[in-house]
């Protein structure tokens, strides 16, 4: 049949995405009743932890905050072997709660949206994919992930290496063969410094190409005893009720003590502590990390003091060591033996500030001073985070105006799920919102939750329509700005603020006001009777039905 031949299927929802955000909202709505159509690109469930399946891909997030609260069935029943789990373990938690839940029915794998159309007179979206169907649904929700569009970087010769090139943010599913290789790893952010500190000590040679140094903290990863697992499961409503109250969406440490208001030897003492416990415990220590810049260098000097003590060249431990940007500013991450892994005769640091690269070539990568001879290069260059997923396909609201338009200086929504001039399209962890900034599970339940209580709330009245009203969204947006003003997250040049896809508008992407006063605001707007929302009773009988 010809594409434009193609009979729609009415559905009263669609959902896209089959991360941790698509999988909740497809359980929500099927038992809220709704007829439920999900798409999903990759071949199953699971989201970045289905795609990311590079070596030593790892959650830095507890497991116990990373992971459902929203069944009880499903917390009692599966048991985490340690703090901080490795991406096989959770790919495998997504498929337990699918099966569990019995998710995958609702599903259409390998499936792409190509095009999401707001019908104003029928009060519905005509959804195109790239199999050639089409379907209509009153409403859609956009799972589509903070993190899902990876990037390329803007390298001359990239299309010419003839070896495997790899990407972090899409690793094969067979096994790839890297014994006696010589890899380049091109990124050393989260994903690029698991990949190092993996194949580091593994039979290769690597070669590190990096540009902007992180700072990573140690991980000191545990494996939970049958004791600790037994006292979790008893806890677990405590757990998440105190995961919602916290800034971070996770049950962690929060503290209101300011970095000077403690004598030195007192604050050395706590990070030492921090330090040797591991985790995000170091985050906790003091309240003021991100808005002080004398107390952000102490720390950033503390850490670059313990760069300075992992690595044993100091010439080398200068090349790691970040300077001129904040700590913190760029996603910190948890590393097990990260700076150690120089010390290894195998690794090489190649500096790409002092020997910028020049070009791929077809067996390497050519910097100013030369060549480096590679058999697999392996990219870990990052995303075009929080609107690159959404913007991939063409979304069209009231009037023919499209979210490309809507979006051109930076995305505008309220929260982060709703927008204006886009009735009934609900997101989950949309820019905006705290998205990456906190538990990325948490702020998914409260989402969807809040589309939920929407959607109840139409059915009741016979309201056919939603939107966020252009007021409120203008001052929450506003509220962005100004929380962004003060921080320091917005002092480096990264994803966090569209800083590393060329063009992309620039400014703090998400809420930094802290996940607990996200969900408050939340809560707000459905306690005044979603005064901040402007709703159209249902013009047609059938919309009314829904
Ligand atoms: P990323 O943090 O954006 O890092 C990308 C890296 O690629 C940076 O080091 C960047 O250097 C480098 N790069 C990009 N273009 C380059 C070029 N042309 N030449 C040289 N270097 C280039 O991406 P990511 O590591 O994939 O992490 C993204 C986010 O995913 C993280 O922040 C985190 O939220 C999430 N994540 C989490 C985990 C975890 O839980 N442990 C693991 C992986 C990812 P510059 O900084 O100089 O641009």
């Amino acid at each position: 049949m010809e594409r434009n031949q193609t009979k729609a299927q009415r559905v009263d929802m669609v959902i896209v995405g089959a991360g941790f955000g698509g999988m909740y909202a497809t359980w929500k709505f099927r038992e809220m009743g709704l007829d439920i159509v999900s798409i999903e690109e990759g071949g199953d469930v699971g989201g970045v932890w289905y795609w990311n399946r590079y070596p030593g891909a790892r959650c830095d997030l507890l497991a116990v905050d990373y992971s459902y609260g929203f069944s009880e069935e499903v917390q009692q029943d599966w048991t985490w072997s340690e703090q901080f789990a490795a991406q096989p373990e959770i790919l495998a938690y997504a498929n337990f709660v699918a099966d569990r839940l019995d998710l995958r029915k609702h599903y259409r794998f390998n499936t792409r949206v190509e095009a999401a159309n707001w019908d104003d007179a029928r009060q519905l979206w005509v959804v195109r994919t790239d199999d050639g169907n089409v379907l209509e649904a009153p409403y859609c929700v956009m799972s589509t992930g903070p993190l899902s569009k990876p990037t390329d970087p803007d390298i001359p010769g990239i299309s010419r290496f003839k070896g495997p090139l790899l990407r972090a943010a899409k690793w094969p599913h067979d096994p790839v063969d890297l014994k006696g290789k010589r890899i380049g790893v091109l990124g050393t952010g989260s994903s690029g410094m698991q990949i190092i500190q993996t194949l580091g000590r593994t039979d290769c040679e690597l070669f590190v190409f990096q540009r902007t140094p992180s700072f990573t903290l140690p991980m000191r990863n545990r494996k939970h005893s049958a004791d600790y697992t037994a006292e979790l499961k008893r806890n677990y409503a405590a757990i998440r009720a105190a995961c919602r109250m916290n800034p971070t969406g996770g049950a962690r440490p929060v503290s209101t003590r300011p970095f000077f208001s403690l004598p030195p030897d007192h604050r050395q003492e706590l990070m030492e502590e921090a330090w040797a416990h591991g985790g995000h415990t170091f985050l906790g220590i003091f309240s003021d990390l991100m808005t002080n810049q004398d107390a952000n260098d102490q720390v950033a000097d503390f850490v670059r003091d313990k760069i300075g003590e992992a690595v044993k060249d100091p010439v080398l431990a200068e090349k790691l060591k970040p300077r001129g940007y904040p700590i913190f500013a760029r996603r910190p991450c948890l590393d097990s033996g990260y700076y150690e892994t120089y010390n290894l005769p195998n690794v090489h640091l190649v500096d790409c500030l002092e020997d910028p690269i020049v070009e791929i070539t077809e067996t390497g990568i050519r910097t100013q001073s030369g060549v480096t001879e590679l058999d697999v290069l392996i990219l870990a260059t990052g995303y075009d985070a929080l609107t690159g997923a959404m913007l991939s396909f063409e979304i069209t609201g009231r009037g023919g105006r499209k979210l490309s338009e809507k979006w051109q200086d930076g995305p505008r929504s309220l929260f982060g799920i709703l927008m204006e001039g886009f009735p009934n399209l609900f997101m989950s962890t949309g820019p905006n919102g705290p998205a990456a900034l906190a538990n990325i599970i948490t702020i998914s339940e409260n989402d969807v939750d809040f589309a939920a209580n929407v959607i109840r709330h139409m059915q009741r009245e016979g309201l056919g329509a939603v939107e966020a009203r252009l007021a409120p969204e203008d001052a929450w947006m506003e509220q962005i700005r100004r929380l962004a003003q003060g921080n320091l997250m917005t002092k480096a040049k990264t994803w966090w603020v569209g800083a590393n896809v060329k063009g992309k508008p620039q400014g703090m992407l998400m809420w930094t006001g802290g996940f607990h006063k996200y969900r408050e605001a939340c809560e707000a707007v459905a306690a005044n009777g979603y005064r901040d929302l402007a709703f159209e009773p249902a013009k047609t009988l059938e919309a009314a039905a829904h």
